[in-house]
């Protein structure tokens, strides 16, 4: 039924603490994902929902399954925390799926573990639709992420501020080794745990790097390019992770945790949604700054497998974060000249796409919208739409010219606009649509929640029967605070 191959369970065994999922009451499942199931080739009957829902509530414990908690350390908003691990989460196993890629299973929810500290281990429903409705709209727009296989209800309250409906979320992931995976050995001055950990990530996430001449380097900068390519993804669609700590930060280059994340509506490159993020630390314009520093964290824990001298670990270690500040900025613009239809590279590119977007936070443009829109205006007689997001109307006639102009006279209007509707997407996770799928879901409707669900399953084309999904909030729909829902 489930094919396991489960290669974690076979590390060190410091490295996790088996752990069984603890039943719950009356499991009813929310919602399956037989597509993704069918990947990773499960054989399960998406007929038999009561099956499905002792499955992913961790109430039948699959053949072959090892359940077991991670351990990790993380820095969570920049405060070191060596003791932190799957609270709430137990991990069934690994498949290679049908493309002959490792998957983890994992259950989120499914009740206390060995790092659960004064935590109950279980989740409530609100946060599990929200992780099941943003991983998914990810991975519908091409964005490097966790995935949702499943969610179920327990039947059981959780004990917030208030009592809540519990569930249990099943999450698919390349795998949930962390930054902080690595933090938890190093800080234990365990070079022989840092030494196995690289070599398992090594072999399951960069194969090709096993026979360079120097291994952990070259694994650090490849996770560095690759995180710094993925929040240049995020960037160039308006998502905020909202609580980046390296607890929260994959070494595959997937999106992890989507606790307190949030859609920009309007254009605000200072916006924070996470009610405990009252700093800004991890502010939208933040996240490659701070990706940056979560690479930092890596990097010293690597530190002594680097180079045969400290000096030169250090500095082959600054060489990988400046490399980082690069390729992030490469894969940025790259983005944004792709969101506004330019071919190749022109000086002033730069200049163009900030100009633009000084102009959308001057007049609090949607940020999604005015890039959809930006589409239609390549012909003028379809840039009506674009202009009345703007305020300063002069100010962006200007930049429509030099836009244009950049754009060149001889391409296919037709065929600049589709391209770059290839890249902005017309419908995204709004936080207003995603409250409204929770607080439906919260009275057992589950209508809204499969809606938006459908609504993002192609976000890059505009169907009418999806049309509403497409508006902004008005000012009293807009949301403006997130919460960790733990
Ligand atoms: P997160 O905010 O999901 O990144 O979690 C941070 C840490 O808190 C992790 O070690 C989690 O396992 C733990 N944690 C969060 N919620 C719970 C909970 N309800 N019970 C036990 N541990 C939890
Ligand atoms: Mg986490």
């Amino acid at each position: 039924m489930f094919p396991f191959d489960n290669s974690y369970a076979r590390l060190p065994e410091h490295f996790f603490r088996p752990v069984l999922p603890a039943p719950v009451a009356a499991p009813r499942l929310i919602r399956f994902n037989s597509e993704l199931a069918d990947e990773l080739g499960l054989t399960l009957d998406a007929g038999d929902e009561d099956r499905l829902a002792a499955i992913f509530s961790g109430n039948s414990v699959p053949v072959g399954a090892m359940p077991l908690a991670m351990a990790y350390s993380g820095h969570q908003f920049g405060q070191f925390n060596p003791q932190l691990g799957d609270g709430r989460a137990i991990l069934l196993g690994e498949v290679v799926d049908r493309q002959g890629r490792r998957r983890d299973i994992q259950l989120k929810g499914a009740g206390p573990t060995p790092f659960s500290r004064r935590g109950d281990g279980r989740a409530a429903l609100g946060p599990v639709l929200r992780e099941y409705i943003v991983s998914e709209a990810m991975y519908a727009l091409g964005i490097p992420t966790t995935r949702a296989l499943a969610a179920v209800a327990t039947g059981e309250a959780v004990y917030r501020e208030t009592p809540l409906p519990g569930a249990v979320f099943t999450r698919v992931a390349a795998s949930h080794i962390r930054v902080g995976t690595f933090q938890y050995f190093a800080s234990r001055d365990d070079q022989e745990g840092v030494r196995a950990l690289a070599d398992h990530v090594i072999a399951r996430h960069y194969p090709e790097l096993a026979d360079a001449a120097k291994p952990y380097l070259a694994l650090l900068q490849a996770v560095a390019s690759r995180q710094a390519a993925l929040i240049a993804r995020w960037m160039a669609i308006g998502f905020i992770h909202g609580v980046m700590n390296t607890d929260n930060m994959t070494v595959s280059g997937e999106t992890i945790d989507f606790g307190p994340c949030a859609f920009l509506d309007e254009y605000d490159p200072k916006k924070v949604f996470s009610w405990i993020d009252q700093r800004g630390r991890y502010a939208y314009a933040n996240q490659p700054g701070i990706g940056q520093w979560n690479m930092a964290r890596l990097a010293e824990c690597l530190l002594p497998l680097l180079a045969e001298t400290e000096d030169k670990a250090v500095e082959e270690a600054n060489a990988v974060l400046v490399e980082f500040g690069r390729v992030f900025q490469e894969r940025w613009l790259s983005a944004f000249r792709d969101k506004l239809g330019l071919v190749g590279e022109q000086d002033g590119d730069l200049e163009l796409v900030n100009d633009l977007l000084a102009q959308m936070h001057d007049s609090e443009a949607d940020f999604t919208v005015t890039f959809r829109a930006l589409g239609q205006a390549v012909e003028e007689a379809g840039e009506g739409g674009f202009t009345a997001l703007f305020t300063d109307r002069p100010r962006l006639s200007q930049w429509l010219a030099r836009w244009r102009q950049r754009l060149g006279q001889d391409r296919d209007a037709s065929a600049i606009r589709s391209a770059m509707e290839g890249v902005n997407p017309a419908v995204i996770p709004r936080n207003h649509r995603i409250e409204e799928a929770i607080q439906a879901g919260l009275s057992g409707d589950y209508g809204p929640f499969e809606a938006l669900l459908a609504a993002l399953e192609r976000p890059y084309e505009e169907r009418s029967e999806f049309a509403a999904y497409r508006i902004p909030p008005e000012r009293e729909e807009r949301v403006t605070r997130t919460f960790c829902g733990t």
